[in-house]
């Protein structure tokens, strides 16, 4: 298996820069997501990976080979990579089976291996029994599974995945993303996942790259961009949470030591080091404010069902995200005790 080498890889459209100067190693066998709001260029970056889009800059390597370059573009049909678009472009004339097995055709694949090419495909998305119906007698959530299917039936190095769970409702997404992993663990083939959905992302991706206005803003593991993320815009994407300005001093350190100092009121009044406080690490004292809270207003209580979310006002003006077992009543004064928060970059 071999690996997918983005390096500096830029596209100019007229005089907008849609990807610029990006650069992802990508492991044998990695699931990877593009991650980031609409126009960041997340498909622009999956079409130049196709070869649907030629480079302004730069350099993809799969493998020891170049794919494409300022020199040089590998067709589409020679890269061994199959993509999954969003619309699942089934043929409506054909079952499942004929759809699955299309690009075989396309090889001037016939006969016993066809056949097995074919069945190997459909029980790896587990369609085995619906190879004879027709797209339209089938689930969203089936024909997205026959359209991996007819992906993975040539046996791709890389599967590019533009935003395939966006027509699907809620439920559906959740069954799809596992499936998805099952997908993964079963091929084991190179993943390339695009979507602005942070949750959907975090739950499938061994990678994400995050980004921003065309350019890399992060690339991390779920875990590491959740808990450590770089920027405070990268923090304000990925989940939850409340950023507060903080005194210097105390960069790439846990806000929990300086949480127990009391002189922490004060230096959050001063306003220079942006601090990531996730509101699970946000305890709220409603009835005993210590010496050593914070003290805060509730603004507004949401219920989301297992718990509460607060939103509280500290003293400095501050806003803070905390989760709470029970509803507080809005203008109630409560002590907020920081457990834990992340020293962000600021933004330049
Ligand atoms: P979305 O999630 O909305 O699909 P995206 O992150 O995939 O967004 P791209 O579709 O890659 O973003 O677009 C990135 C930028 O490049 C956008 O500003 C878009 O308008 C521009 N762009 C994309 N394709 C073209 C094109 N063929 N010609 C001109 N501009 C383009």
């Amino acid at each position: 298996m071999a690996g997918l080498k983005i390096a500096g890889v830029t596209k100019h459209f007229g005089d907008q820069t849609a990807v610029d100067a990006l650069s992802l190693d990508i492991e044998p066998g990695e699931f990877v997501a593009l991650l980031g709001p609409s126009g960041c260029g997340k498909t622009t970056m999956l079409r130049m990976l196709a070869g649907f889009e030629p480079l302004s800059q730069g350099e993809i390597r799969l493998g020891g080979r170049t794919l494409a370059s300022r020199e040089q573009h590998v067709p589409p049909e020679q890269r061994n990579m199959a993509m999954v678009f969003q619309s699942y472009a089934l043929w409506p004339h054909m079952n499942v089976a004929d759809n699955v097995g299309y690009p075989l055709k396309l090889r001037r694949l016939s006969g016993e291996a066809y056949q097995r090419q074919v069945a190997k495909a459909l029980a790896m998305v587990a369609l085995a029994p619906y190879a004879e119906r027709s797209p339209q007698e089938l689930s969203g959530g089936q024909r997205q599974r026959v359209a991996l299917a007819r992906c993975l039936v040539t046996d791709p190095d890389v599967v590019l995945l533009d935003e395939p769970l966006a027509n699907l409702d809620r439920h559906l997404r959740a069954a799809m993303e596992h499936s998805f992993r099952d997908f993964h663990r079963r091929t084991r083939s190179t993943l390339v996942y695009v979507t602005h959905d942070q949750s959907e992302a975090m739950a499938l991706a061994d990678r994400i790259a995050v980004m921003r206005d065309g350019r890399l803003e992060q690339w991390a593991t779920p875990e590491t961009l959740y808990r450590q993320p770089r920027t405070a815009w990268v923090a304000s994407f990925i989940g939850q949470g409340s950023l507060l300005n903080v005194t210097a001093g105390w960069p790439g350190k846990r806000l929990e030591e300086a949480a127990l100092m009391s002189g922490i009121a004060a230096a959050v009044t001063e306003r220079t080091q942006p601090v990531l406080v996730r509101p699970e690490h946000v305890r709220v004292l409603p009835d005993a404010p210590s010496a050593q809270a914070l003290r805060a207003q509730v603004e507004g209580v949401t219920f989301r069902g297992e718990r509460y979310e607060l939103h509280l006002r500290l003293e400095s003006g501050e806003a803070l995200l905390a989760y709470h077992h029970a509803a507080l009543s809005e203008g109630r004064q409560v002590g907020v005790i920081l457990r834990e928060g992340w020293c962000l970059e600021p933004e330049a």
